[in-house]
């Protein structure tokens, strides 16, 4: 299974309810990352192109990631939930739980070392008990092989000019903890 296949197969799934009226969005980037962003749903501009994170939090997201020396093409980009949520309203519980086989493939395929929450959305699908205001920023080692890494979701900092710091100082931490762990964008 590749991730071309996967993309192949979410075209024609009906497991989420809101696959009626939206675009199946899967995640994007290169296919052997150690870094993986998790977002929580895809916007109204990634419904329109189909892909993650190309809206405003996406710019930003994209801003967070050059902040560290690394390019969006290094890293891959998803997100919990594949469709658009009318409105932009939260995922539901339901929503989170239907969709979450594709992220699951996503993981097994690219085998990231680092994984990125982005908002307590992501956040939950790793660690159910901690809040993102008191994750945000650390390492937390899931396995030997895995650390999870929360950061603040960029399109919170839309709203509130304090996060915008707050994710650019998370952001630091993470190109610390990288080099520390000898993680490098790829070559290739
Ligand atoms: N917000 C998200 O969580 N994901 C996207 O793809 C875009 C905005």
């Amino acid at each position: 299974m590749t991730l071309p296949d996967l993309q192949e197969k979410l075209k024609t799934w009906d497991g989420c309810d809101l696959s009626k009226n939206a675009n199946p969005v899967l995640g994007e980037g290169n296919h052997n990352a150690d870094v993986l962003f998790i977002g929580e749903a895809p916007g109204k501009r990634e419904d329109e192109l189909g892909r993650p994170f190309v809206g405003a939090a996406g710019k930003f997201l994209d801003e967070l990631i050059e902040s560290m020396g690394w390019k969006r093409s290094d890293a891959y980009i998803s997100n919990v939930v594949k469709y658009r949520p009318p409105d932009n309203r939260d995922p539901t519980p339901e929503e989170k739980a239907q969709c979450m086989p594709w992220l699951m493939l996503e993981i097994a395929i690219i085998k990231p070392k680092v994984i990125v929450p982005l908002g307590r959305h992501s956040l939950g699908h790793f660690y159910q008990k901690l809040s993102i205001s008191n994750a945000h920023g650390k390492a937390h080692k899931l396995t030997d092989d895995v650390t999870i890494f929360p950061i603040y979701h960029p399109a919170a900092a839309m709203h509130n000019g304090g996060l915008r710091q707050s994710l650019h100082d998370d952001f630091s931490k993470l190109k610390e903890f990288l080099e520390a762990q000898g993680i490098a964008p790829p070559t290739e």
